[in-house]
């Protein structure tokens, strides 16, 4: 079988050795000499002022929406992953569905002001595959309106948008390092964010809201990395640029293969975009066959294929009461889009296989 998506692993000897040492210090998890070491990297690997590691992506998520003490609507896309809407949700807030673009199928800036009132308070929008938003427009909107935006960058590790970091844009930008990522520590977080108060928030929450000085301050919850995850993700950042150039050859190899067939669509990265090649979706828009037909016939052929996403988040029981008419593009998409393997294995060989089983 070939999978959709496998864990990077590093060299076990190198795991090993980094590891060693906590068999000396005992000291295996509370914010150890691993998680501190790895913050730092990472922050300066993302290029951002604060940086906060949390033990998911999830309840990074959850404590950045948390941390600007917000009450209201918040706009974003149901064209994501559940946890977005979750995170929403679970702090207390209001989500509003926005459509998304159809051509790199972030959220579209242009329809968010229409969706604006007086309650709205917060934007949370999603880089998804790896695509920025249009981070120029939804900060003009921000400014005007005087919203919080929270950026959802979980498939965006590594991404830069004219040279820079996308963990740079917006009041907070929140990553995943869960096994299936780009990047791992098997599971985790990070919050990127420009002012240093809610730096010190997140660092609080995270750690059942105690603040540096032992008062408890926060309503705050365990969301603590733990030092065997840390020195993860420590061997993993060691390998990310050729972890990143074997998944351009993959994409690539799948480009060649694909473009310019009539009825299906490819992603291709924007120009000003140095991107992380984390999926490859392609949607089925008048081709000869359906996008369920043709993940049938892959699986039949021993290839897992993912429909990300569908359906959409606000299509799902729990939301169902959010109205869900309301983001044609969105439910277009998502009833025609696959992506296809991308991993560290995936051959050649493998990419012309599937390539033609989708041709034929
Ligand atoms: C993976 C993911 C998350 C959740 O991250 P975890 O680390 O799995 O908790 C949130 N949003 C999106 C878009 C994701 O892909």
């Amino acid at each position: 079988m070939i999978f959709t998506t496998k864990p990077i692993l590093p060299d076990l000897d190198a795991y090993m050795e980094e590891i060693q040492d906590l068999w000396d210090t005992r000291w295996i998890t509370n914010m150890g000499v691993k998680h501190n070491s790895l913050e730092e990297e990472l922050r300066r690997y993302l290029g951002a002022k604060n940086l906060t590691l949390f033990v998911n992506g999830h309840l990074a998520l959850e404590a950045a929406i948390g941390a600007f003490n917000l009450k209201g609507e918040v706009i974003t896309t149901p064209f994501t992953f559940i946890s977005t809407t979750h995170a929403i949700v679970r702090s207390g807030l209001e989500p509003v569905f926005c459509d998304i673009r159809s051509d790199d199928y972030t959220i579209n800036a242009d329809i968010i002001e229409t969706l604006i009132t007086d309650r709205t308070v917060a934007i949370v929008p999603v880089h998804v595959y790896g695509n920025p938003c249009d981070v120029q427009k939804i900060s003009t909107l921000a400014d005007k309106y005087k919203l919080k935006v929270i950026y959802d960058a979980a498939h965006c590790f590594g991404v830069t948008l004219n040279g820079k970091s996308i963990a740079c844009y917006g009041d907070a930008s929140v990553f995943s390092f869960h096994a299936t990522k780009v990047f791992n520590t098997v599971e985790g977080g990070a919050v990127a964010c420009s002012d240093s108060n809610i730096s010190l928030v997140l660092e609080s929450v995270r750690n059942f809201g105690f603040s540096r000085d032992g008062e408890v301050e926060n309503v705050g919850f365990n969301g603590k990395m733990n030092e065997f995850q840390a020195a993860m993700g420590i061997c993993n950042l060691r390998d990310i640029e050729e972890i990143i150039s074997i998944r351009k050859n993959i994409y690539d190899r799948y480009m060649e293969n694909l473009d310019g067939i009539q009825g299906i669509k490819l992603n291709f990265p924007q120009r000003d975009v140095g991107h992380n090649y984390s999926y490859f979706p392609m949607v089925f828009d008048g081709y000869k066959k359906t996008r369920d037909r043709i993940s049938e016939e892959l699986k039949a052929n021993s290839v897992e294929t993912r429909k990300y996403f569908y359906p959409l988040t606000n299509r799902y029981k729990c939301y169902e009461h959010y109205k869900s008419n309301v983001t044609p593009v969105a439910e277009y998409i998502a009833e025609r889009v696959l992506t296809l393997p991308l991993h560290q294995e995936i051959t050649y060989d493998d990419i012309d296989r599937i390539c033609s089983i989708i041709k034929k």
